[in-house]
């Protein structure tokens, strides 16, 4: 098998096919710190793409409660589970060779590409995984707002009622779409070589007149982001919204916009870009990028799961309420640090935070204007200063598309009568 460079792994891995990477790719970033759940990206989701026969149970973006929950149900505890076999461990990581070209250290363990070639088995298998069944398609966010676990019944509902221990309580919400992976694993195990990458943005597509529906693509992605259709007999998935991409959303003005899901966010803690790349998949240094910023400089995006080597495109801000070998486990070992420089921002990254939902279209480089001291303080036993910085975010030809300041104006409309609200 060929290798190629996971820069999230921090070295070379085995994959089916040769590296090829596009010019810039498609890239978010969710800071988890702030998803209610309100479900509003999901439902944004399905009402623009899998409204019709036969997508009743496909939701391309779905949000999760975790640590129950999950859209085919156990997706990441079966995957993990799998990986551990083949490993006879759980994930290991070298910290010790964190570099700027390995910013997690290296990965120790086999990904789901090394696992595979080790299977031993009467079919070969190209990716290691599995087929869920139709009863774990069921609910999207099955476990919805659960934050202890009890013996359930068939749905998993307990008839007795449960009692939630006291301060030892948490959940949070886990939102997810396809990854568009720099190394997509359902592209990767589809015999019909129907999934391709596109070079001018590295979305992820299936082709539906090449696809037959074989299923492996489904079986093989660990995010179990491919999905089948059965009135149509073929695989279908997350678009990443690319009309809207290429700018030909008739709201668009000729500019790239965000997709739906990331345009419709209520808790504003969805950004998305696209990032330049470098020939050998690792990202090309962009600073004032914002998606660049957070995941490369501020180090506070992590991707989900990276030592399933798909290299995804999806990064997350951790919770910050959620005990660090959890996190460890899902963002692998930047998750501590990310935490650290979440809970006392500097100057900044609290700038760059407020580009969150500020505008749908795609920002490209922003910049900040040196504003005044709102006021100074303590926090985590580090002194911390607010500034009331401006922000601004330009598109992808300089245009200036949105400025903004650290402090939010406060508008007091003046009383009518008593009851005035
Ligand atoms: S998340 Fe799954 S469906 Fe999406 S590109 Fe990665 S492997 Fe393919
Ligand atoms: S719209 Fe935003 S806040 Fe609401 S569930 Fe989706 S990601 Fe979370």
């Amino acid at each position: 098998m060929p290798t190629v460079f996971n820069w999230q792994l921090g070295r070379e891995m085995s994959y089916p096919y040769e590296g090829g990477h596009p010019k810039r790719q498609f890239a978010f970033v969710f800071n988890l710190n702030r998803c209610i759940g309100c479900q509003t990206c999901t439902m944004a989701c399905k009402s623009t793409w899998t409204f019709s026969k036969g997508q009743e149970f496909m939701w391309w973006n779905n949000v999760e409660t975790k640590p129950y929950g999950g859209y085919p149900q156990w997706w990441d505890v079966k995957i993990l589970k799998l990986l551990e076999e083949a490993n006879g461990e759980p994930q290991r990581w070298d910290v010790a060779q964190r570099d700027e070209k390995k910013p997690y250290g290296v990965y120790q363990g086999n990904t789901i590409f090394e696992a595979a070639e080790k299977h031993i088995g009467p079919e070969p298998q190209r990716v290691l995984g599995y087929l869920p069944s139709d009863e774990e398609w069921r609910a999207p966010n099955i476990y919805e707002d659960n934050s202890t676990g009890y013996e359930g019944g068939k749905l998993g509902l307990s008839k007795e009622g449960a009692s939630l221990p006291e301060h030892k309580t948490w959940f949070f919400y886990l939102a997810r779409i396809c990854n568009h992976c720099s190394y997509p694993a359902c592209l990767a195990a589809c015999p019909r070589q129907a999934i391709y990458k596109r070079p001018e943005d590295g979305i992820v597509l299936i082709d539906q007149q090449r696809c037959r529906g074989y299923r492996k693509c489904v079986a093989a992605c660990p995010y179990k982001k491919a999905m089948y259709r059965p009135s149509t007999r073929v695989s279908e998935k997350c678009i990443a919204c690319y009309p809207r991409i290429e700018g030909k959303d008739p709201e668009s003005g000729g500019r790239p916009m965000e997709t739906r899901c990331m345009a419709a966010c209520i808790g504003q803690i969805r950004l998305q870009g696209l990032v330049k790349m470098n020939p050998d998949g690792t990202w090309a240094e962009d600073r004032y990028n914002p998606i660049y910023y957070l995941v490369k400089v501020a180090k506070v995006a992590l991707p989900l799961y990276p030592q399933l080597g798909t290299a995804p495109n999806g990064f997350y801000m951790p919770p910050r309420w959620v005990p660090r070998r959890y996190l460890a486990q899902m963002f692998g070992p930047g998750a501590d640090e990310a935490i650290t420089k979440y809970l006392t921002p500097d100057r900044e990254l609290v700038a760059v935070l407020q580009l969150f939902r500020k505008t749908n279209r795609i920002i490209f480089r922003y910049a900040i204007e040196e504003g005044p001291k709102v006021y100074e303080t303590e926090r985590n036993g580090k002194p911390f200063t607010l500034y009331n910085d401006t922000i601004i975010g330009y598109g992808e030809d300089g245009t200036e598309l949105i400025r903004t300041q650290v402090e939010e104006p406060v508008h007091v409309r003046p009383a009518q009568h008593l009851n005035s609200i």
